[in-house]
């Protein structure tokens, strides 16, 4: 990807821009909040945008530069949190949506951080694990004045992993010439990372799901299950939601997937994806083979779509056949499908309550950390349950009480928790 070139968001004005989806969402629940002026242009743009050029050696002896953002939404609540991404098609745009849904996160499971992302435009699958740790030592570097404890605590996201975060803590550490685990969460067990930390946005989205059926009466053993997006947060969903007595029928990442009325063996697909490093769409497990984008639109309870952005749009929505959808990605959906969504009665679970299992467990992380006292896994999973299940009563309270969706619903309690620690803040001028 050269430098002189990256490639732009959606345009402004397209459905698929993300921080207009964003946006759009901040506006109708900051409206019905009655947000103040004042609060509500100090909460609509971030903090700080960084973009930097990375220059990297590359194995064959070449030099790369790179593109990478880190932007800071909000610090009001607390230290920046939020994963860094490394993607080919990673905008500006895109971070800033995703650092502004940090925010609201944070704030709807009520941990103290405010919110952040970064991100690289790079294609992770086409460098050396030698290119990889040199672009995240360099980006981390470059960005080692903004990052800290107490200032901006970056994770994994999509392309990053726990070995990525271990780079990013030991080039962190040797900048500030201390040994600094709670710079970043997502780290291996060995190095002051969570016990649970790997499996919590799927089991933060089990536990939603679990809520979501005893509120609309369903029953679990009867619920069938389509997740889209086989990577950590949907294989770990699907893994937990077969392992509860869910009914798993389908599962697809990017190249396709299978899908089977009757239920599929995850155990066994997550051990031939994970375990014999094979593609899931070739998984002999008996099943109809089904495009990633068309196992969105079979008949289902639970529709998990845990993949990337857009998945959803308004040209597609009426085609969803599921009576609860419950988001693991950041933005599946975009803000034009909303009111589709609305109209067909489907019961939502918000991406800003549905994955917020991830960053709570890297909140308990970092806690541990600068404790430098651990907690056993049963305690890591027991506070999150906890977490998850006030925060998706207090939203579906919330929705309840401003007669909206539950999509707004978390917007509002997310905004209106931000709006006060802001006003006793106060504005230093
Ligand atoms: N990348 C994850 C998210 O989007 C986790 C962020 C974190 O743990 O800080 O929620």
């Amino acid at each position: 990807m050269s430098p002189e070139r990256p490639p732009t968001a959606a345009p402004a004005g397209s459905e698929l821009n993300v921080y207009e989806s964003a946006e759009a969402r901040f506006e109708i629940a900051a409206r019905r909040l009655g947000l103040e002026q004042g609060v509500y242009r100090y909460l609509k743009y971030p903090d700080r945008e960084i973009t930097i050029y990375i220059p990297v050696a590359m194995d064959n002896g070449h030099m790369e530069v790179f593109i990478g953002y880190r932007v800071l939404h909000s610090s009001v609540r607390g230290p920046g949190k939020g994963g860094i991404r490394f993607a080919p098609d990673v905008s500006l745009d895109e971070v800033r949506a995703l650092a502004a849904w940090m925010t609201w996160k944070c704030a709807v499971v009520n941990i103290p951080f405010g919110g952040a992302k970064g991100g690289v435009i790079c294609d992770p699958e086409r460098l050396s694990r030698t290119e990889l740790e040199r672009l995240t030592r360099r980006y981390t570097a470059q960005l080692a004045e903004w990052f800290g404890p107490e200032r901006d605590v970056p994770a994994p996201d999509i392309g990053t992993n726990e070995q990525t975060m271990a780079w990013v803590m030991d080039t962190y550490a040797m900048h500030v010439r201390q040994a600094t685990t709670a710079v970043v969460t997502g780290k291996p067990l060995e190095l002051g990372g969570s016990q649970g930390r790997k499996e919590a946005t799927g089991r933060g989205l089990m536990i939603c799901c679990e809520k979501a059926v005893a509120k609309l009466r369903m029953k679990r053993e009867t619920c069938r299950v389509i997740v889209q997006g086989f990577g950590n947060v949907g294989s770990h969903a699907a893994l937990l939601m077969h392992q509860t007595g869910f009914r798993v029928i389908g599962a697809a990442d990017v190249h396709g997937g299978i899908y089977n009325d009757k239920g599929l063996d995850i155990p066994r697909l997550y051990d031939w994806v994970y375990g014999q490093g094979k593609s899931l769409a070739e998984f002999p497990g008996g099943g109809e083979k089904v495009s990633a984008q068309e196992i969105l639109f079979r008949p289902c309870d639970i529709l998990v779509p845990a993949a990337t952005e857009n998945q959803i749009t308004a040209a597609n929505a009426r085609r969803l056949d599921c009576k609860i959808l419950c988001e693991g990605a950041n933005g599946p959906v975009t803000s034009q499908a909303d009111p589709v969504i609305e109209e067909k009665e489907i019961f939502i679970v918000p991406d800003i309550l549905g994955n917020a299992g991830g960053v709570t467990v890297s909140y308990f992380e970092w806690v541990q950390d600068r404790q430098g006292f651990f907690w056993r896994e049963s305690e890591v999973n027991e506070r999150l349950r906890d977490v998850m299940e006030r925060s998706f009563d207090q939203v579906v309270q919330y929705a309840e009480t401003h007669g909206t969706n539950n999509r707004i619903a978390a917007y509002i309690l997310a905004i209106d928790r931000v709006a006060r620690a802001l006003k006793l803040r106060g504005f230093y001028a």
